[in-house]
């Protein structure tokens, strides 16, 4: 009876048993990933809160598609970008297996391929881009599941949603058809993340009490995830962890 490699069936992809160079990566990253998952676990278990209300999106960026092969192999299902091209040159060479999710920074012209290519983005904050991305869903697809990114401090530079235009903007992108709002994603600058992470959290309560049904809050990265974890995140988006440090673009 032969066995099927389940890898193999799962991302249609033939050569992993047959690759050693493929073989170690996946030893490596599946090691990395048991250490992120213990370290979810403490957190979690710190807070009497469950480690298996926490995703792992594996941020794939700046490393090539044998990485994510190797992830898919390790067990890994997520996988986020920053770039959409990178991104869809990723999707091409590897085909199905993976779930690809678009975090980086959303711009206008670029909304076509996250809306066709994608099934994730965490980073919508402007009601233009809500607009776009449903009218670009192609019919034949499922809904892109959408997270608004909010802003988490005054001292945030970075374009995101301040938190009292939140629940305008998700009623927005309730309406939409193409579009299934699954819930909030925050970059905290580095000095408190405790604090912002407590606020998102708020948020994202406040506005399931009022009527949404939201199962995702990503927030976390290598470096703060036990504290996302702690503040109640449901996802948090971890690429040095699992892939090592980012060689230079
Ligand atoms: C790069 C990136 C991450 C992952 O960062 P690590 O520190 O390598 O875990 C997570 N979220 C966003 C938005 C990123 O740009």
């Amino acid at each position: 009876m032969a066995t099927v490699a389940p890898v193999s069936v799962r991302c249609g992809i033939k050569d992993v048993a047959e690759s050693p160079v493929l073989a170690m990566k996946e030893v490596e990253i599946a090691r990395r990933l048991a250490v992120v998952r213990v370290r979810i676990a403490a957190a979690a278990e710190r807070e009497g809160l469950s480690p298996l209300n926490v995703r792992i999106l594996a941020v794939s960026k700046a490393h090539g598609s044998e990485a994510v092969r190797a992830g898919l192999a390790a067990g890994l299902t997520d996988f986020g970008e920053n770039y959409v091209g990178e991104g869809v040159a990723k999707m091409n060479e590897l085909g199905l297996g993976a779930r690809w999710h678009f975090i980086g920074r959303l711009q206008s012209n670029k909304t076509r391929l996250v809306a066709e290519r994608f099934d994730w983005v965490h980073t919508v904050f402007r009601e233009r881009e809500v607009m776009r991305l449903n009218s670009q869903r192609p019919a034949a697809s499922l809904p892109l599941n959408v997270c608004i990114q909010v802003r988490m401090q005054d001292a945030d530079a970075r374009p995101a949603l301040p938190a009292e235009e939140v629940p305008g903007l998700a009623a927005l992108i309730s309406a939409q058809p193409r579009l299934r709002l699954r819930g909030l994603m925050g970059v905290p600058i580095p000095d408190a993340p405790r604090d912002a992470y407590l606020r998102l959290r708020s948020l994202f309560d406040e506005l399931n009490a009022s009527g949404l049904n939201l199962d995702t809050l990503s927030m976390g990265m290598t470096a703060d995830l036990e504290t996302a974890v702690e503040c109640g995140a449901t996802l948090v988006r971890v690429g040095t962890a699992l892939f090592g440090p980012r060689p230079p673009r």
